[in-house]
């Protein structure tokens, strides 16, 4: 394992952190719900000397840190958890029946603010101003988008900013920052496909909604192949088909339910627009009415180059050997928003314990765990950032 460098300040908060950790991890709550989340954050904070803005977005709180002239940049954590019911039987498991941090933003939350009594000791070593985000809702609802409508990047306004990932898909030790897209544009579609009905014996004069259906499942698929750029990365899976009545009728109307990704939005629009164009003629072909309904969901997560050199040279301080590329994957990420706004950087912590080496517990698993040792390792990098963006004395 690569030789691990946790600042002094976060190693005397340690335990504390991880106190604060198991406590988020005990008292999950969903999106836009996370008031006593919010509480609690705001009771550990209250003695230090803080702007705060709250409820911001209902339960999002911006807490502004300044510390003499100088820039101002934002830290990001996500603040909900998600409805799984926890299965494993950890000392600190969940509380709340049904809601459970499957995803590790409870170690976000810890890490952001370990940072904040941390950045607090360590007013000689940084100047400038640091806003601490704490966002409601990143699991689909986008809480990011609301955070930023409503000024969380704003007076003073944020030049940078930096979030990161408890990562269970990379071991403990190991950081992953790469420049780019490091998360994907997530959208859905529904499909309606409107037919006309009749007897299985009988087609002529009908037109079968689940034929139609079959053809355009098969068409979609050709959208990645047959379209994209093979250098560029989507995906489009069809999840949910749903239609019919029984082995002798033909049906009249299907209903399909679908993901579509992309890391660029280049190819994020080609998708789409592919995708009409498939519902369109298939339509036609078949004499059929198919509607297509398509949402965006969260735009590509894009890492600017030159924060993720600011990045790269904290992790490196905290990590050495262990920063590397990301493990990579076409999830989706609210991140994606505040870095539409200011230009920053997206790290991903490995925190896979060394047990589970084989076999990595995945994220928004019932049994979701992870090392609890990377939360030092997040802090720490938080820390090196702030003081190489806002050095003392400048
Ligand atoms: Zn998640
Ligand atoms: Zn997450």
């Amino acid at each position: 394992m690569p030789h691990l460098t946790i600042h002094p300040v976060i190693a005397d908060l340690e335990k504390q952190i991880i106190a604060y950790r198991r406590h988020f991890h005990q008292h999950p709550e969903l999106g836009f719900q996370e008031v006593e989340t919010a509480k609690y954050i705001l009771d550990q904070v209250k003695d230090l000397d803080l702007d705060i803005r709250h409820p911001l977005v209902r339960t999002g709180i911006v807490a502004t840190m300044s510390n003499g002239d100088g820039p101002c940049i934002a830290l990001r954590a996500d603040m909900d958890a998600l409805p799984i019911q926890e299965t494993a039987d950890p000392p600190y498991k969940s509380q709340n029946d049904g809601v459970m941090h499957a995803c590790g933003h409870d170690g976000h939350l810890a890490i952001l603010l370990g940072t904040v009594l941390a950045l607090d000791q360590l007013r000689d070593q940084w100047q400038g101003t640091v806003k601490f985000i704490f966002q409601p809702a990143e699991e689909g609802e986008g809480g990011a988008r609301y955070m930023i409508a409503e000024g969380a990047l704003n007076d003073p306004d944020a030049t940078a900013i930096f979030g990161l990932h408890v990562w269970n898909y990379q071991d403990f030790g190991t950081i992953g920052i790469r420049s780019g897209p490091v998360l994907a544009a997530a959208d859905e579609f529904e499909i309606i496909v409107k037919g006309k009905g009749g007897h299985g014996a009988m087609p002529q004069g009908t037109v079968d909604a689940v034929y139609v259906a079959a053809q355009l499942v098969v068409a979609l698929q050709s959208i990645v192949s047959r379209n994209l750029d093979p250098l560029q990365s989507g995906v489009v899976s069809v999840g949910q088909i749903q239609g019919g009545q029984n082995f002798n009728i033909i049906a009249d109307e299907v209903a399909l339910k679908g993901t579509a990704r992309a890391y660029r939005e280049e190819d994020r629009q080609l998708i789409k627009s592919r995708l009409e164009g498939a519902c369109d003629g298939i339509a036609v072909t078949y004499g059929a009415a198919i509607e297509l309904d398509y949402h965006d969901g969260y735009p590509p997560t894009l890492n600017d180059p030159v924060m993720t050199e600011v990045a790269l040279r904290a992790a490196r301080k905290v990590a050495g050997d262990g920063v590397g590329e990301p493990y990579l994957s076409m999830g989706g990420e609210d991140m994606a928003y505040f870095l539409q706004e200011v230009p920053g950087c997206f790290i991903f912590l490995g925190s896979a314990k060394p047990e589970h080496k084989a076999e990595k517990v995945p994220h928004h698993c019932s049994h979701f765990d992870f090392d609890e040792r990377a939360l030092a390792v997040g802090a720490s990098v938080f820390i090196e950032i702030v003081r190489d963006l806002l050095p003392a004395g400048s």
